[in-house]
């Protein structure tokens, strides 16, 4: 069995990839857990500190190199995928940061019941972390488990989704190259099979992102095991009354084509104030006729999502729904559909319940913001969403109502620090106050008596 790679602008195939085996998938297993226990997390801090960056220097010096491989394999142009490979190369100094800041901690005890007893909260790794990737930020949605997980003395069994295959076994190279023994940092090639083979090996963790369905697979199939599960979203965007127009208009478009609206957080549904309507619509829809779809869109991912896409608009279309702009695909070579508008009065659609990941805006006009907050809280989802308004005030109480794990104000999709507390509450992840180098952590609580004699109480 073979994975093919294809440039998503052509349908051509690049490259043809052996699929692992199952038997491959658990001899990676096996050589990850020797390799962490033998020497990766018995080095110390201040060596593995070295060695990643290491890492960090060869990623620096291949930069073009894998900016143009993962853009040959995902269709999205170099320049967006060069952005965010700096917003990941700034987690080395992060997480590297953080991670010499990590000490165990002493547990205070009350002495009068605890007298000679001690407690320290130690923190360590977690062992071998089975690691499924995503296609669309190939790069950055690898490093954001990278960089944290090896840090912490972690080795990593890296499965790349099958349509970035070529990328990530290029990290994972870059990584050897760098330093980072091969038995610490392994990949697996293959789709959902070699997925669900790696979700039931050994590992001591998974970490994953990708869509809500296999997230539920992998709940099902991962038996007692920490998850580190970064889910499907369906970010609303609400515009008030107040808003800059400008900036909401330009910021919507870009979060909702850029990539050709293949993206976690992209702006997904509007809810615009209806004093705002009329203005915003017009503008958003000068600037998406402007659109260069090779250019700044791109192509979708594959031909089926092209197809799901188009058969959700043509839906909404039949629906009611009054399209603005686009709601097909372009003929010929490559799976580019057009940037989409819609303006949508009927909440139960497939286009508005659940995640289109593609170029499709969907526009429902509101009374009220007490009735967009509601609309947007509508949703199994609880990703990100976007509050575009110039009364900060409003904004800190509109995002304070908002079910979601990330708010941005006249902003959109920017993490964090190499996606540090980036994560998505009810069926988008599962909601975690931690940092993220510590999601790659466990702790272990280590109690000692000092005291001579045994104590009274036990038995003699
Ligand atoms: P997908 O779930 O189809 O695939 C993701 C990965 O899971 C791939 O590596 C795939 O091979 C693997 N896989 C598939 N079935 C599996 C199974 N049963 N067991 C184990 N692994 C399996 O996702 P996709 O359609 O390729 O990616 C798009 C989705 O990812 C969208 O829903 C998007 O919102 C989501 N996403 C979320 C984030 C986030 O940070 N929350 C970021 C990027 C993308």
């Amino acid at each position: 069995m073979y994975v093919a790679s294809i440039d998503p602008r052509n349908g051509e195939v690049i490259a043809k990839t052996k699929s692992s085996t199952a038997i491959d998938v658990r001899e990676a297993v096996a050589r990850a857990r020797s390799g962490q226990k033998r020497w990766w997390n018995g080095l110390d801090k201040e060596d593995r500190i070295a060695r990643m960056l290491e890492l960090e220097k060869v990623l620096i010096a291949e930069k073009s190199s894998v900016v143009r491989l993962a853009s040959l394999e995902t269709g999205i142009n170099q320049p967006t995928i060069a952005a965010s490979y700096d917003s990941a190369m700034r987690g080395f100094s992060h997480y590297i940061g953080r991670y010499r800041a990590l000490v165990d901690r002493e547990y205070p005890l009350d002495q009068a019941i605890w007298e000679h007893t001690e407690a320290l909260i130690r923190y360590e790794p977690h062992g071998v972390i089975g690691h499924i990737g995503v296609w669309n930020y190939p790069f950055w949605q690898t490093m954001i488990t990278f960089i944290p997980a090896l840090l912490a003395g972690n080795s990593i069994v890296f499965k790349p989704s099958q349509h970035s295959t070529l990328t990530g076994l290029r990290i994972v190279d870059l990584a050897h190259q760098a330093g980072i023994p091969e038995d610490v940092c392994v990949s697996v090639v293959g789709g959902p099979y070699v997925g669900k083979v790696l979700v039931k090996a050994p590992v001591d963790a998974i970490a994953f992102t990708g869509s809500l369905a296999t997230g539920k697979h992998i709940i099902k199939n991962a038996g007692v095991k920490p998850l580190i599960l970064e889910l499907s979203g369906n970010d609303a965007g609400i515009i008030c009354a107040d808003a800059d127009i400008e900036q909401a208009a330009r910021g919507v478009s870009t979060g909702t084509f850029s990539r050709a609206g293949q993206v976690c957080v992209r702006v997904k549904r509007v809810y615009v104030l209806k004093e705002m309507a009329d203005q915003f619509t017009s503008r958003l829809l000068d600037i998406t006729s402007r659109l260069n779809l090779v250019e700044q869109v791109g192509p979708m991912i594959r031909e089926e999502s092209r197809a799901r896409v188009d058969k959700v608009v043509k839906d909404a279309v039949a629906a009611g729904s009054k399209l603005l702009i686009g709601g097909k695909p372009r003929p010929g070579p490559g799976f580019y559909y057009e940037p989409t508008i819609l303006i949508v009065n009927n909440d139960d659609l497939e286009v508005i319940r659940h995640e289109t990941f593609g170029p499709v805006c969907s526009i429902r006009i509101v009374d009220s913001e007490d009735q967009a907050i509601e609309l947007a809280n509508r949703s199994e989802y609880g990703l990100g969403a976007t509050i575009w308004t110039q009364d900060m005030r409003k904004a800190m109480s509109i995002a304070e109502r908002l079910e979601v794990g990330n708010v941005w104000i006249n902003e959109w999709g920017r993490s964090l620090n190499c996606g540090d507390y980036f994560q998505g509450c009810k069926e988008s992840g599962i909601a975690s106050s931690q940092e993220r180098i510590m999601l790659f952590m466990k702790k272990k609580s280590v109690v000692t008596h000092h005291g001579v004699e045994p104590r009274k109480v036990w038995f003699c």
